[in-house]
């Protein structure tokens, strides 16, 4: 049996019909381009703003965009520091250092990979003016915790969404918590356009308005330039994908979740394996499912040889990579020895159980 990682294909031709009315609109409308003028874009961020129960939502162009926007809408710049954690997509920490701020990183978690709030407030010193929580893998990062902190220390908290639409803590939607956040519409994440997309979403009228006007070349209206900003557009035909894909997110959230407790289920009783936790009172959206096994290697090739694909999310902790060598100033241990243990297994809305049953069973066998 061949078992995929994910499989967009699949996904687009169970809702294929849409899809292609959705473009086609567009294309009839030529409504191409983003803005305040393109109703396919408005219209998907009214639809975003009301899913998430948040006041605005502004569309940009990708989720590191997102957060380069937000971070300069938040006044923060050269000679500021934003504290982020050591395990994360590079996006995370390179859009901090894009505006000229210094990334500063603090470990995760051992039993969940997520930003560690007990080691944060070491970090902190009169430069710091941001805390950028990811919510990695789909399962938010401890909020409570984080905004004390934050009020505490009077910081602006900026949460990475890019891998968890949908996912709730306490009863609040991810993007929902913090002063600003920010959203990533790439293909393969769990709201995925066909293509680049991002957005940024927020209560605060005063952001919004300048996160709107910088991704659109500082205008607050057509030739009206207040500042200089930059072009980072949502075009219609995403949008409109991303209204249509919308309507899906849940169900597809609920698919994720019950895959993942089968996988949870059937691998529970293997040793040689460590599961992640998941916090109470929090809704994990299972953008990806990450196991740790002591023996990675062996098992990701015995998994390649029963025709399972799987993946590494990531393989090096940010500190480490060569980007980081001259701002690393000290060891990062839980998540340099997590980067050596962790295994993403396949995971996307269609994966049938029978695959899932499959995959743990080829653990099984090479664990014994
Ligand atoms: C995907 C991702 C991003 C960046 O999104 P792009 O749209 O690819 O720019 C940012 N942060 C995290 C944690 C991500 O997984």
């Amino acid at each position: 049996m061949n078992v995929s990682f994910v499989d967009l294909k699949q996904q687009y031709l169970h809702i294929k019909k849409e899809i292609d009315a959705a473009i086609a609109s567009v294309i009839d409308k030529m409504a191409l381009i983003g803005g305040s003028n393109n109703s396919f874009v408005t219209q998907f961020e009214n639809e975003f703003a009301a899913y998430l129960g948040i006041k605005h939502v502004m569309s940009c162009a990708n989720g590191t965009d997102s957060l380069e926007i937000l971070l300069k809408a938040f006044g923060i710049g050269p000679g500021d520091e934003v504290i982020v954690p050591a395990l994360s997509w590079i996006s995370t920490s390179e859009s901090v250092s894009n505006i000229g701020a210094t990334p500063v990183f603090v470990d995760v978690t051992d039993h969940n990979l997520l930003l560690d709030p007990e080691l944060i407030e070491a970090e902190i010193t009169p430069r710091t003016k941001a805390i950028i929580p990811v919510h990695l893998y789909g399962c938010m990062a401890p909020m409570n915790d984080i905004m004390a902190l934050a009020k505490k220390h009077k910081l602006y908290v900026i949460e990475d969404c890019a891998q968890a639409h949908g996912a709730t803590y306490h009863g609040k939607k991810a993007g929902t918590i913090g002063h600003a956040a920010s959203f990533s519409f790439y293909p393969g994440k769990n709201l995925g356009a066909f293509g680049d997309a991002g957005c940024m979403a927020t209560n605060d009228d005063h952001i919004a308005e300048k996160a709107r006007m910088i991704a659109n070349h500082g205008q607050a209206g057509k030739h009206n330039h207040r500042m200089e900003g930059r072009n980072s557009r949502l075009d219609g035909i995403q949008a409109a994908i991303l209204s249509v894909k919308l309507k899906y997110l849940d169900e597809g959230n609920r698919q994720r979740k019950q895959l993942a407790k089968l996988y949870h289920d059937l691998l529970l009783p293997a040793t040689n394996i460590q599961l992640l936790s998941v916090p109470e009172n929090t809704e994990h959206v299972y953008h990806l499912y990450v196991v740790r096994f002591k023996e990675r290697k062996s098992v990701q090739e015995h998994l390649q040889t029963r025709g399972i694909q799987t993946a590494i999310h990531y393989p090096t902790a940010l500190p480490y990579l060569e980007a980081y060598q001259a701002l690393k100033r000290k060891e990062y241990p839980i998540a340099k020895k997590a980067c050596a243990e962790i295994l993403s297994l396949p995971m996307y809305p269609g994966l049938s159980e029978e695959e899932v049953r499959y995959t743990c069973t080829a653990i099984h066998e090479i664990l014994k």
